[in-house]
């Protein structure tokens, strides 16, 4: 009988954790960080072995890293991948996983209209300065999107999107993508996978900001690209010629981050469901975007996709943009910051910050208003989020 994969709590109990049937008695239990550059190549013979790949070593820390590595390795199983690579940015992630997907395909790339504002400034440059075909789709037309991914180079979405927390069919979308055989990549940075496995439906590439819950304690920028099939040569020398490698500190604060992220997962989910509820309860809100909402109009596909609806969401107020300065001024506890996925609950308007760069006709397109408020539901004590939201939102 084969062993029973450890739950996903003890897999980050020791998350990156040394032991001895690999590092010998007396290993050190954290991983080390090893900051360096270069690595002693040894002779000539065990130089040219490294870099030929006929056996595994370091050369130079953009090429690879053995904290990094550990963190790959952690981060790969977390999302039940064959293999990972760590970017310096969410940003940075994307872009590895769209290049590295693109390569020798001609059709399209296909992403969806609301996507995240840096996801959708990143793709705007791909094909203004890259002249890579690049096309944006409304994804809540069912049949507009499933025709645009049947006929897609590659693929990249974001469910639940960010700030609308829309869901796209990930096993319908794999489906269209087929026909073509396009790689579909899923940014899984809001979901998490505590909340959402992609590779189970079938998706090629899970992307991460692991400056978000990952990582969980806003102390570093990071990303990371998941594979389902095992890496390629080509795809390790995507990421390595786009540079945009991350520094063994901050790979060991992703690590040290995700010790606690079943844990946080688990009080940022409580805090976000209830917040929701009691948003959608207050007189002053005209309406709550959640994912988890039972009267989301994808209730269904939510339960089919997801299992719980996270602690990221979206509101408006009865009282428009003037109210929404009001509330942010407002705020006291609550930080009025950019960014999602902390420990610290967070609020921000995205056409004001993450979706400023997008051009307003794009923003009205996706539904992102000016009047628009985000939420990222940390794990402090409820009772004193909801009394600061109170405040905020009082007359
Ligand atoms: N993907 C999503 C869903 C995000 O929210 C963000 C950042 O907010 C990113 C990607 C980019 O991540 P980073 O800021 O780490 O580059």
């Amino acid at each position: 009988m084969s062993a029973a994969l450890p739950g996903i709590a003890t897999r980050c109990a020791h998350a990156g954790a040394r032991r001895r049937e690999v590092d010998g008695a007396n290993a050190p239990f954290q991983p080390a960080i090893a900051q360096s550059t270069i690595f002693d190549l040894g002779s000539a013979a065990d130089a040219e072995a490294i870099f030929s790949g006929a056996r595994p070593g370091y050369a130079y820390s953009r090429f690879g890293n053995p904290t990094v590595d550990v963190l790959a390795e952690t981060i790969a199983g977390l999302e039940g991948g064959a293999g990972a690579l760590i970017t310096s940015s969410g940003n940075a992630a994307v872009l590895c996983a769209v290049t590295a997907a693109l390569e020798g395909r001609t059709g399209p790339l296909i992403a969806h209209q609301d996507i995240y504002g840096g996801s959708f400034e990143l793709i705007q440059i791909l094909s203004d300065v890259c002249r890579v075909p690049v096309e944006t789709v409304d994804s809540t037309d069912r049949e507009a999107w499933r025709r645009a991914v049947s006929k897609a180079g590659a693929v990249l979405l974001e469910t639940p999107s960010n700030p609308l927390m829309r869901l796209i069919d990930l096993e319908e979308t794999v489906a269209a993508a087929r026909i073509t055989g396009a790689p579909v990549i899923v940014d899984n940075t809001v979901a998490t996978p505590f909340n959402q496995r992609p590779f189970a439906a079938g998706v090629d590439w899970i992307v991460h900001s692991t400056t978000k819950y990952l990582n969980g304690h806003s102390d570093m920028i990071g990303g990371c690209v998941v594979k389902r099939e095992p890496l390629t040569g080509k795809n390790r020398r995507v990421h390595k010629s786009l540079g945009g490698t991350v520094n063994a500190l901050d790979a060991w604060l992703v690590l040290r981050g995700l010790r606690t992220f079943a844990l946080r997962m688990e009080a940022h989910n409580r805090n976000g469901q209830a917040v929701a509820e009691w948003l959608a309860r207050h007189p002053a809100v005209a309406r709550v975007y959640y994912a988890g909402d039972p009267t989301h109009p994808q209730a269904e596909l939510f339960r089919r996709q997801m299992r719980h609806g996270g602690a990221l969401l979206s509101f408006e107020l009865k009282g428009g943009a003037d109210a929404a300065i009001r509330f942010i001024d407002r705020l006291r506890l609550v930080v009025h910051a950019v960014s999602l996925g902390g420990m610290e609950s967070l609020a921000t308007r995205p056409a004001m910050s993450s979706h400023r760069g997008m051009p307003p006709e794009a923003r009205r397109e996706a539904g992102i208003s000016e009047s628009l408020i985000r939420l990222s539901v940390g794990v402090e004590t409820l009772e004193d989020i909801l009394a600061d939201l109170d405040h905020a939102l009082a007359n």
